[in-house]
Order: C-alpha cells, then structure tokens, then sequence
C-alpha cells in the first residue's frame, strides 16, 4: 500500500511538473514569438484538453513498456568506460543521429498505413496545428517503438557515456522545437546545400497539417530520396515576420492519413 502510495505521489508530481513545464514555454512563446506562429489560427482549446489527456496516458503507461524492453536487452546493453576523445564520441553522436533517422522515417511512414495507424499513430496526428503538448501526445506503443531505438541502438553498439548523455536531450529538444509550432529558422535554411538537408519546425509543422507528406524526424534526406517532402515545403516555408503563411495554400489539409 504505501509503495502504491508512493509511486501514485511521484506520477502526480511528474504530471504537475510536466504541465506547469509545457505551460509556462507555450507561455513565453505566444507573448514572446506570436509573429512567428507557423499557422496563426490553429490554436484550439478543445484540442489542448484532449492533448492533456492523451499526454497523461503515455506519461502512465510508457515508462513502463520501454522500461520492460531495456530490462529485455539489459544482458546485451553495455557502455565503454574507457576514456574517448571527442572525435570518438562526435562519431557516435553522428552514428545515432543517421540511424535513428532512418528508422524514425520508415517507422513513421509505416505508422500511415491502415490498421496501424488507427491503433496506434491516430493519437500523435489529433492536432493538425502541432503545439508543444503535442511531442508527448502520443500513443503509447508509438513511444516504445520510438523510444525503443535507444536500447535497441546501446545493445548493438558498444557508446561511451558522454554520447548517452548527447542523446537525450537532442531528442527530447528536438521532438519540442519540430511540435513548437513556430519557425525559428532564418529563410535560407531549406535553401542552402548544407542545412536543407535537416528538418525545420515548418516541415514537420506540415506533416501534421497535410499527413501526407515530410515524414523525416531529424533529417529531409530519405523524404528526398523516396519523393515525400511536400512539394510547397520550400515555397510556403514562413520566413519571420513574413506574411505568408502555410494557411494560405490551396492544398487540401488534413484529411487523409495516409
Ligand atoms: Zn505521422
Ligand atoms: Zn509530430
């Protein structure tokens, strides 16, 4: 009973900490970066509460499906100890980074196909004008199958702990400035040869919107390659303070999952 208890304080408190988090930067960004709003009439409140919940369902159930499959693939998970320059850890980094990118894509594009995507990716694509709540609102086997790469990727690889620690927080930052729904990035990012080659919060802002289309989670290399960035991406990419806006294209939205 009072590990019951316990475990009932620390799921309260993780929720309450969570909200008053999500809450206090959708805050800042609306006072702060409202002419930057990707699509400056998707904000509903009907769907935040719906969010919340779907949020506190996968905060519930997801700690413990990924903590069963690290318990899994605890005999095969293992770290080196020995000290790594930092070419060795950047290595790594750019390792994970690549991998988790081709996985995330196919997973991703595999999660719009019926029935799968009904069971399991409906959830993640109830906002079509993604907010910060949305990188949580997720179902909870989408969270063990994506989540599911970090174990699956430190039991096939032997990393350092410093790469570990690079890990989480570009995930966890990335999944929040791609669902912020805001654009940050300066007009020439999906131009130039160098940084076109990596997602903006616009493309993945348009994924919700149009489904169909920039499935990529850190990279637009395997939407190019397989001819899924939406072909407006570039043309309706939101400069700051620009008047035009994703909301003006006469593309359908919204309407079809797959
Ligand atoms: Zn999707
Ligand atoms: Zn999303």
């Amino acid at each position: 009973m009072e590990s019951f208890r316990q475990f009932a304080a620390q799921t309260v408190g993780r929720f309450v900490i969570t909200y008053v988090v999500v809450g206090l930067l959708m805050g800042i960004l609306y006072v702060l970066f409202r002419s930057r709003k990707i699509q400056p009439n998707g904000f509903k409140w009907r769907q935040i509460r719906t969010e919340v919940l779907f949020v506190a369902l996968n905060m519930l159930l997801s700690g413990f499906l990924l903590g069963a499959l690290a318990k899994l693939l605890q005999p095969y998970i293992a770290f080196n100890t020995e000290p790594a320059g930092w070419w060795v850890i950047g290595l790594e980094y750019i390792a994970f980074f690549f991998l988790f990118d081709a996985y995330f894509y196919w997973l991703h594009r595999l999660m719009h196909v019926e029935p799968i995507y009904t069971c399991v990716h409906k959830i993640h694509h109830f906002s079509t004008s993604p907010g910060i709540l949305t990188t949580f609102s997720v179902n909870p086997l989408e969270s063990l199958i994506n989540g599911g790469f970090v174990p699956l990727f430190t039991a096939a690889l032997t990393i350092h702990k410093p790469t570990m620690a690079l890990i989480g927080p570009t995930v966890i930052l990335m999944g929040l400035y791609v669902h912020s729904g805001y654009e940050f990035l300066p007009r020439w990012w999906n131009k130039s040869w160098i940084t076109k080659w990596f997602i903006s919060a616009t493309f993945h802002d348009e994924h919700h919107k149009y489904f169909r289309f920039n499935f990529g989670g850190f990279t637009t290399i395997w939407d190019r390659i397989c001819g899924t960035v939406r072909p407006r991406y570039e043309a309706d990419f939101r400069p700051p303070h620009a008047a035009t806006s994703i909301e003006a294209s006469s593309e359908t939205a919204g309407s079809s999952p797959a």
